[in-house]
């Protein structure tokens, strides 16, 4: 599933194709994904103004309302006339390009808002964790309202900070030593304030290799992203630590499947 670094890179690559053109036509090839798709017909004509992304929603901004999109499991934005399986909606431009939405599992979102981001999928977010307004402070109150709560699940929670998923939180936990099933409530301050530094590390680092592959994601012109190169832990269980040589262990914490290695992480 995309986590914040593939959305902000399908964010870029939409950027790029879309600002400064308009729609021609907009249409809907089904009657839902996640849920129904309203009546495109309002984005007849209007102007792309801006592509903005809040956690893992895409803000594709025009003169009229905003489009709403949620890539879910398989989502992708691809430019091209050739209708593939699994489009769902085309944006046919005034230039004469056509952008496809294509979800095979269609746990996607295509709703239209206002620009002001009035849509209830964007209430109770936590901060961006690579904003102004996330840093290890936000990591210790979370841990003093969740002290039972594992540390990975924790920093999973929406709520608590946005965008980071199952890779990029065991692998941030990797990167600041800490096991990720250990209890938020006994981890120390500077512990925690190490943990932020590596979630923003880490996520940027894989923004700049395109995000990571993992089944259906791909980048808006159709390559891989080359992150998953890069995992330390995570999908490694039963190979050696890059950094140590112990054997890395998986294991269940909080439904998700996890990865770290256990002399590194304490
Ligand atoms: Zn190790």
């Amino acid at each position: 599933m995309p986590e914040l670094p593939e959305v902000e890179t399908v964010r870029a690559g939409l950027e790029h194709l879309l600002v400064g053109s308009r729609i021609r036509r907009a249409r809907a090839l089904r009657k839902d994904l996640r849920t129904d798709i309203p009546d495109l017909a309002g984005l007849a004509g209007v102007e792309l103004t801006a592509v903005r992304r809040r956690a893992k929603y895409l803000l594709i901004d025009t003169s009229g309302p905003t489009i709403l999109n949620h890539l879910g499991m398989t989502g992708q934005w691809r430019e091209g006339a050739e209708v593939r399986p699994h489009d769902h909606v085309e944006l046919h431009l005034a230039d004469g390009r056509r952008l496809a939405f294509n979800d095979a599992r269609r746990f996607g979102l295509f709703e239209l808002c206002r620009p002001d981001g009035g849509h209830t999928a964007l209430d109770g977010l936590g901060p961006e964790p690579l904003g102004d307004g996330f840093a290890g402070a936000v990591l210790r109150a979370a841990s003093r309202r969740h002290r039972r709560s594992a540390l990975k699940a924790m920093i999973m929670d929406q709520r608590i900070v946005v965008g980071v998923g199952n890779i990029y939180a065991s692998e941030a936990c990797f990167r600041a030593g800490i096991r990720p099933g250990l209890a938020a409530g006994r981890i120390a301050g500077p512990r925690l304030d190490r943990l932020a530094v590596e979630i923003r590390g880490i996520l940027a680092e894989a923004i700049a290799k395109g995000g990571s592959t993992i089944g259906d994601y791909r980048q808006v012109n159709g390559l891989s992203g080359l992150f998953q190169n890069e995992f330390a832990v995570y999908g490694r269980a039963g190979e050696p630590c890059r950094r140590c040589g112990s054997v890395i262990r998986q294991g269940a914490i909080g439904g998700r499947s996890s990865f770290w290695c256990p002399r590194c992480q304490r």
